[in-house]
């Protein structure tokens, strides 16, 4: 019934002469190289803004510090094309780069086709569902990378979320929002407590808020529940191949935003495959 009524159908798609299916995979490929130019962005948000420099400036190379051209930073294609080398001075650059590039890419890709095709969200919701993953990326390699969350970035992501939340959702859903939010905070805020700080740090509990504040129940419900599944598989997988021992803990943000993007795209098949194992 709403298809029909779908951003495309009323905005871009009033030229009628386009073949519909062509346009959706050029959006597609179009939705991952605006990603893939806002994670190349958020390595260096990730890079600088962590050890406390200015974002502004242009980029260097991490070894000989000369300043790159425009030709070393297209996104993915120049790692691949420079075989992952410094152009000047040929030391190995950190697959961080094209990494966290193809990872926004991605999402970027994902979010506009199964939200906005399938979903039937509107241009402000996608706008706004974009603006959570730039931070859901800047949180999940800081956290891998340095073992911290920043608070800051999640905070602000927060009050976005509240913000959007208000405005456009129905008031009971808005309040269901709310209350996710504080669920999860809880919940987590009571393992930092039990485990006195191990394992958990206090920078979960306000991940956990804003995955509440954004999914709302029940979807919040089954983030977490992918996250301490994916979780612990990883962290038996570390051990089996002895990359970790077994007091080592593993940044738990990353797993957090995994199971933020399971629940947002996928909840009604997990768990509807969740439920059939059960028949
Ligand atoms: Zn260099």
């Amino acid at each position: 019934m709403k298809a029909s009524q779908t951003v495309f159908e009323d905005g871009l798609c009033f030229v009628r002469w386009i073949d519909y299916s062509r346009l959706m995979v050029f959006l597609v490929i179009l939705f991952f190289v605006l990603g893939s130019i806002f994670g190349s962005f958020l390595n260096v948000v990730v890079d600088r803004l962590i050890v406390g420099q200015s974002i502004l400036g242009r980029s260097q190379c991490d070894y000989c510090r000369k300043v790159l051209s425009p030709w070393d930073l297209v996104p993915v294609l120049s790692f691949l094309i420079l075989r992952g080398k410094c152009r000047y001075c040929r030391r190995k650059l950190s697959w961080q780069y094209p990494a966290v590039e193809s990872l926004t890419g991605l999402l970027f890709a994902a979010t506009f086709y199964l939200q906005v095709v399938g979903e039937n969200i509107g241009l402000t919701t996608l706008a706004f569902l974009l603006v959570i993953t730039c931070v859901m990326v800047i949180v999940s390699v800081v956290d891998f990378k340095y073992s911290l969350i920043p608070t800051t970035f999640v905070f602000g992501a927060s009050l976005l979320a509240l913000f959007y939340d208000f405005f456009t959702l129905p008031s009971g859903v808005f309040i269901d929002h709310v209350a996710a939010a504080f669920v999860a905070a809880t919940f987590f805020g009571s393992i930092v407590v039990l485990t006195r700080g191990r394992g958990m740090g206090s920078g979960d509990i306000v991940l956990a808020f804003l995955i509440g504040m954004v999914l709302g129940f029940p979807k919040m419900v089954l983030s977490v529940f992918v996250a301490f599944v994916a979780g612990s598989v990883i962290a038996i997988l570390l051990l089996i191949f002895g990359r970790k021992r077994f007091k080592q803990t593993i940044p738990f943000g990353p797993f957090l935003v995994f199971g933020f993007y399971i629940a947002l795209y996928w909840y009604k098949p997990v768990v509807s495959w969740y439920v059939s194992l059960f028949r």
